[in-house]
């Protein structure tokens, strides 16, 4: 294998990167821990089925980074790290490999905490749990999805102050693309809050509910992109921010909790010279996180609550900045990631 790993945009300083594996169940891991000035890496556990190796580095360091700057944003006495599985989640599955995985962290000593991620389940983070304390976000400890689409919500409210000058929904369209668990909550409280929806999925019984719970307007997959709308809403899949979508869209404010939004970095400065606000995907979608490090920290859950609410106040000093200083919101939110995660 050439070297590449040292030279990866991703790798970006990471503290540490472990090849984790153990012959008896076939466990292949990657555990990267990025940074940990704030506190532990926290981030959760992808299984992958990757095409190669030097895939899964890839993603595995990508994904850690990210982590670090999401967990600094908002706020957070935790650093940024995440883990993989190379392996194919449908099949590969069992409990050994996943308490072989917990004896890799129990021997990284607490510097990095997982959580269930892309591939991996509730089930399979207790099987980790049986062999070391550092995992989070455990079955029993209730899902964080609902958490992420109320940090949306409040991400959207901030965006609507900010860029339409209005303090409610009423009279606003959003198109929101993945009726998921984040969607799906996030669609709720939009629609109490006085919008009217136009939503996509793949799946068709989430579309039916939408049209009968919500009264929303169902379009093709495709057409989410062209359809009239204040607000478009992206809860499903990442690098939908690219030069054909934003040749498309008529919505002048992106707010929703998919991750990895921007299919590049150029396009944070696309949707502002096009005079889209963009609430940074990693700011808006920390409610989850929020929620499964206070439960890692035993923090009570009242707090909890306040804190995914702040998501609000961050995104409008970001959006603030980003005017004051001619700058994309992408990058004033890496900005204040880094002022607080860089030593
Ligand atoms: P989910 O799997 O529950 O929902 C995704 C939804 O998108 C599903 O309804 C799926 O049918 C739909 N979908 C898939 N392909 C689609 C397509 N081409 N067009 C339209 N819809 C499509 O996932 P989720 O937990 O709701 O997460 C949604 C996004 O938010 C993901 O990008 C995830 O990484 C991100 N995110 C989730 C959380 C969380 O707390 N769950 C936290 C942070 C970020």
């Amino acid at each position: 294998m050439t070297a590449f790993v040292f030279n990866e945009i991703n790798f970006d300083d990471h503290e540490q990167v472990v090849f984790a594996s153990e012959a008896k169940s076939g466990l292949k891991a990657i555990i990267a821990v990025h940074n940990t000035n704030l506190g532990p890496a926290m981030g959760g556990c992808r299984m992958w089925n990757y095409a190669d190796e030097a895939e899964a580095v890839r993603d595995v360091l990508r994904l850690s980074r990210g982590m670090t700057y999401k967990n600094a944003v908002a706020g957070l006495p935790i650093g940024g790290g995440k883990s993989v599985i190379i392996g194919n989640p449908k099949t590969d599955k069992t409990p050994a490999l996943f308490e072989a995985l917990g004896e890799a962290l129990e021997r990284l000593g607490g510097r990095y905490v997982t959580a269930e991620d892309v591939g991996t389940s509730p089930a399979d983070m207790a099987n980790v749990a049986s062999k070391t304390k550092y995992v989070a976000g455990l079955g029993d400890r209730g899902d964080p999805s609902p958490y992420t689409a109320l940090g949306c919500f409040v991400g959207a409210q901030a965006a609507v102050k900010h860029h339409l000058k209005r303090d409610s929904f009423d009279g606003l369209t959003v198109a929101l693309q993945g009726l998921g668990h984040v969607g799906y909550d996030y669609a709720r409280q939009l629609k109490e809050a006085g919008a009217k929806l136009i939503v996509t999925d793949i799946d068709q019984g989430a579309l039916k509910r939408a049209q009968e719970e919500l009264g929303a307007e169902v379009v093709a997959i495709d057409a989410i992109y062209d359809v009239q709308a204040d607000i478009y809403a992206p809860c499903a899949l990442g690098a939908t921010l690219n030069p054909d979508t934003l040749s498309r869209l008529k919505a002048k404010i992106v707010a929703g909790g998919a991750n990895n939004q921007l299919a590049t970095p150029e396009m944070g400065e696309i949707c502002r010279q096009k005079g889209i606000l963009y609430a940074p995907d990693f700011v808006i979608n920390a409610g989850g996180i929020i929620k499964v490090c206070y439960e890692y920290l035993n923090t009570p859950e009242d707090g909890m609550v306040a804190h995914v609410r702040r998501i609000g106040e961050t995104l409008a000093e970001v959006f603030a900045r980003a005017d004051a200083e001619g700058l994309p919101t992408s990058v004033v939110a890496d900005r204040i990631a880094e002022a607080r995660f860089k030593k």
